[in-house]
């Protein structure tokens, strides 16, 4: 029998993080840094409202761009909390995630071979959804040298007569870095210069913990050339719910509406309904959020470097990007048997693309409890192989 699967889909590698999760999941008393979300439950009230929206008979298709009300509740957040507005008729959709905010972006500004730059390390979706919607992901390299943040004149040379858009995360996964409103603001002169899209990938925007988060879509002259996407999953500790929202001018957000309306219908009516409670009260819920992760921030990175997993700061998510350099190991050989030996586990900064390497990423979405665990369980493994 022949193989009915594409040649697109056949080339797409799967991604190297299930692996570690396969593994470290089949062993006992593991300790995972490894999890890209939350451990928080969602917050009580949210769920609240949900459960009584099913009570209330709430179970049908809303409209495909989402509830209204939930709309001009995204508007007014983005506006209170970014600077940035958005008319919630024409220029909002509720969808399935980030993960599909991002999905119906791509296929809706990309025609074939149309090149969309990609700030790497980056989150393991990106270059695959640009491909799979006929584009190309053009990489380029950050260093720690600058903490990982783009550069203007390396995003300025890494541009061809093809390019369409630029990809931005910020706050970062994998690497928890932030651009701050001044390195926006050459990353979006350049931007300009060259006519380009920005696709804003702000999912992270709640979890900014040294100055409050800027979005590239608040710069002057960026509405007009800016995606942005958001959405519950992370600020709100929402993984589950799978709602998330993109921002963008009319003719974009009717392009992608047309995608989504006929691959998706609309995002579920009652996780929805959890969100108009989520933007309208969970701010405090937030804010506790916010203040825990900054202080297990604190506790990893000072301890990481205390055990020669040199690493810096970084301002937002809930990521850490330590070099694993001393130890002279691959990242894949690093996490394999920091998994094996001590039953930690995290995931190679390989995966996340160029750069990646000679990196762990260290998620410290966890219980204090389980990071001091972690940092004892490391320490020994670095006492043993830290090339001194
Ligand atoms: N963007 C980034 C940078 C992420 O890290 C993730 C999830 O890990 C997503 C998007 C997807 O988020 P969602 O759960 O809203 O689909």
């Amino acid at each position: 029998m022949r193989s009915y699967v594409s040649k697109q889909v056949k080339q797409l590698k799967p991604s190297g993080i299930r692996r570690f999760f396969d593994l470290a999941a089949s062993m006992d008393g593991v300790i995972s840094l490894g999890v890209g979300e939350p451990d928080f439950v969602t917050p009580w009230s949210v769920c609240e409202a949900s459960i009584s929206s099913l009570e209330r008979g709430h179970t049908s298709y809303t409209a495909n761009a989402g509830l209204m009300e939930l709309r001009k509740e995204i508007v007014f957040y983005l506006q209170s909390h970014f600077h940035v507005r958005y008319d919630a008729q024409s220029e909002v959709i509720v969808t399935v995630g980030a993960s599909q905010a991002l999905d119906i972006a791509m296929r809706a500004v990309l025609d074939s071979e149309d090149e969309v730059i990609i700030a790497e390390p980056s989150f393991v979706s990106y270059a695959p959804l640009v491909s799979l919607a006929g584009g190309r992901p053009v990489a380029v390299e950050t260093s720690i040298e600058h903490e990982f943040k783009l550069q203007a004149d390396q995003l300025e040379n890494a541009i061809s007569p093809k390019t369409k858009a630029l990809l931005l995360c910020s706050p970062n996964n994998p690497t928890g870095s932030i651009l701050n409103r001044k390195e926006l603001e050459e990353i979006a002169r350049v931007v300009k210069k060259y006519d380009l899209l920005v696709i804003a990938d702000e999912i992270y925007a709640e979890l900014s913990y040294d100055e409050p988060h800027c979005s590239i879509a608040s710069l002057e002259e960026m509405r007009e050339r800016t995606i942005l996407v958001s959405g519950f999953s992370k600020g709100f500790a929402m993984t589950g719910w799978r709602l998330g929202y993109i921002c963008a001018p009319e003719e974009l957000t009717q392009a992608m509406l047309k995608i989504h309306q006929y691959a998706m219908m609309c995002a579920p009516t009652m996780a929805q309904y959890g969100a108009i409670e989520a933007l309208q009260n969970g701010q405090e819920d937030v804010e506790h959020m916010r203040k825990s992760y900054r202080r297990r921030r604190n506790y990893i990175v000072e301890s990481l470097n205390q055990i020669g997993l040199d690493c810096h700061m970084p301002g937002g998510a809930f990521y850490v990007f330590p070099s694993i350099a001393r130890t002279g190991m691959t990242s894949e050989e690093f996490a394999e048997r920091l998994l094996m030996e001590e039953r930690v586990a995290v995931v190679p900064g390989s995966v996340f693309g160029k750069g990646g390497e000679g990196h762990i990423r260290c998620s410290y979405a966890s219980s204090m409890e389980a990071l001091q665990g972690a940092i004892v369980r490391m320490q020994r493994f670095m006492e043993r192989n830290c090339r001194k």
